[in-house]
């Protein structure tokens, strides 16, 4: 394929308009070498637009060792999974042996943790055949390894914890949720949504001079492990397609490790930054990104 066909107009996954292409990566995980992203004019997502089946993306996780990463993030995970029970007791509004579904549930530690703090909520996962399941099941965990549409059981809550920015086609997957909600139940995820930042190096990615920093910047924000990058108006569209009535979005600040360890990690390693521009820069972006709010770079949604 020439690289004037790569770069043409494809339709946006979410409202189908035609989305020019934005920008272009390096492939960090496997084949193709290089990674073409669009951003569509209507809702805002940034998805890639270079073709990646659903056998390709299941043969990169399972070449995935996660279980390394679920330990790198364990003390943030942790004050995760708390928030997260947090808002269920608020979410669900019945008494009558409540249960919900954890689509992509890993290593079970959601439902292990609602287990643990006697909510009177039964978690129940799904997750695709492979290592991650199976280490649930003998856990005695009940976990569905079935795509969401065959499971037979409807819930009282269906949870999506960093799942949505994975999956090839997102609208079917929360319509497939909304099937499998009971009469009250709710549909809520955690996604990473476009920030300030975000917007601001989208911008400057085409700008000669400052390519390389914008590029270093949306690397960590897609890949072919984080196939779209959601807008909150992208969220909308999604959810209200799959039938959904009364959609909530909170955006807030997730960062997976210290500030530390990213500016080493993409300042120091990727751009070559001295050790002692890295020391001058955490403070500042500590203030930018945290005292001042600017880095609400997830978004948590509740949809009725
Ligand atoms: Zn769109």
């Amino acid at each position: 394929m020439s690289s004037r066909d790569r770069r043409d107009a494809v339709s946006c996954k979410v409202c189908s308009v035609s989305s020019p292409h934005r920008f272009t990566l390096r492939n960090r995980h496997g084949m193709p070498d290089l990674l073409d992203f669009h951003i569509c004019p209507n809702c805002g997502l940034t998805f890639l637009g270079t073709p990646i089946s659903e056998r390709e993306l299941a043969a990169l996780y399972d070449n995935k060792n996660s279980e390394n990463h679920y330990k790198a993030i364990d003390p943030t995970l942790n004050l995760k999974m708390d928030r997260v029970c947090e808002d269920l007791v608020d979410l669900i509004e019945t008494d009558d042996s409540p249960s919900v579904l954890d689509v992509g549930c890993g290593y079970g530690h959601l439902i292990e943790k609602i287990e643990n703090m006697n909510l009177g909520i039964k978690g129940i996962g799904l997750e695709l055949p492979g290592v991650r399941a199976e280490t649930c099941k003998r856990q005695g965990m009940q976990i569905h390894t079935c795509p969401l549409s065959e499971v037979r059981d409807s819930f009282n809550g269906v949870l999506m914890l960093d799942v949505a920015e994975h999956v090839l086609n997102p609208n079917g997957l929360f319509k497939d949720s909304r099937d499998h909600l009971k009469d009250g139940g709710f549909l809520y995820l955690h996604t990473p949504r476009r920030c300030f930042w975000d917007s601001l190096f989208l911008n400057l990615v085409r700008i000669p001079g400052f390519r390389s920093v914008s590029r270093t910047w949306l690397e960590t924000r897609v890949s072919t492990l984080h196939l779209h990058l959601w807008t909150d108006r992208a969220l909308e569209i999604s959810l209200g397609k799959a039938g959904f009535k009364m959609i909530e979005i909170q955006r807030e600040l997730e960062l997976s490790w210290p500030l530390e360890l990213y500016v080493d990690s993409y300042l120091g390693r990727k751009l070559y930054l001295p050790k002692f521009m890295k020391r001058l820069l955490i403070p500042v972006l500590r203030i930018l990104f945290i005292h001042m709010r600017t880095l609400r770079n997830k978004a948590i949604c509740t949809a009725r």
